[in-house]
């Protein structure tokens, strides 16, 4: 996979240079402040026409650049749905899954940047509902301990009562090698915790629904991985049927 400047030209006359800066409220220790920029490892720091990020180690395709540019001037070659994170810290991965999710979903913000809130991301998911985030590269059981924390501390907190939790990880955990599906199982038994859901999704499928936008809006239960629901087969057979990209173990 690559990413091309369709037209140098419209890039050298762009004021707003929205492929590499945002103009999204966050909040940053107690004070509001832009997002600032896109690109979750630096590759990209200013308009691309004069730097060519994309032939620098960092940039690992990771399709916000293309996805948040307001001339459709960036074009993806050969899309893959892979990539790595070698070069992006966990403050860039919490920065990626947040602007993902707020091109699929109505709103999402990166909210662990202010120190008084512990999950990593929020986002609004329509009906009045939200979920929280939590996103590691391997660490399954870990982001669901995490998630289990934020139910239960802001509970009560919202005028809407938080039900959803979404893990964000590189792959979704073969069923037998995570205790996380235990869990899963299990918490429905404690209180507090029954009508709680939890979701798991990948980096790539974050990518795909982010570069493929619907019309219809995006609903929870048809994208994301519910394990009480279906099993990964049947997940990754339906989503595939859906999108027509083979998401072999869902990576
Ligand atoms: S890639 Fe798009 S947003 Fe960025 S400078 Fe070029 S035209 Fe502007
Ligand atoms: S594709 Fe991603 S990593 Fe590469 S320059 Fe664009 S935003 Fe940065």
């Amino acid at each position: 996979m690559s990413i091309r400047i369709i037209n140098t030209e419209v890039c050298q006359n762009c004021k707003k240079e929205t492929c590499a800066f945002i103009d999204r409220v966050t909040k940053i220790d107690s004070v509001f402040a832009s997002e600032g920029t896109v690109c979750p490892t630096g590759a990209l720091q200013a308009n691309p026409s004069q730097q060519n990020p994309f032939t620098k180690k960092e940039c690992f395709d990771c399709g916000l650049c293309v996805g948040y540019c307001n001339k459709s001037n960036l074009e993806i070659e050969n899309e893959a749905n892979k990539f790595n994170l070698e070069y992006c810290n966990s403050f860039g991965m919490n920065a990626l899954v947040s602007n993902y999710l707020n091109k699929i979903f109505p709103f999402a913000a990166n909210s662990n940047r202010n120190s008084s809130v512990l999950f990593d991301g929020y986002v609004e998911i329509g009906e009045e509902k939200e979920a929280f985030v939590e996103v590691d590269e391997k660490d399954a059981l870990e982001c669901l301990r995490n998630l289990l924390g934020d139910f239960l501390l802001y509970r009560g907190q919202y005028a809407n009562e938080v039900n959803t939790g979404l893990i964000v990880l590189t792959e979704i955990p073969p069923r037998g090698s995570s205790n996380v599906y235990t869990v899963i199982e299990r918490m429905r038994m404690f209180p507090n915790l029954e009508s709680k859901n939890i979701f798991i999704t990948t980096f790539s499928m974050l990518k795909y629904l982010f570069l493929h936008p619907k019309n219809d809006s995006v609903v929870f239960e048809n994208v994301f991985y519910n394990p009480l629901k279906e099993t990964i087969e049947e997940y990754t057979e339906r989503i595939t049927k859906e999108t027509g990209v083979c998401f072999s173990n869902l990576k």
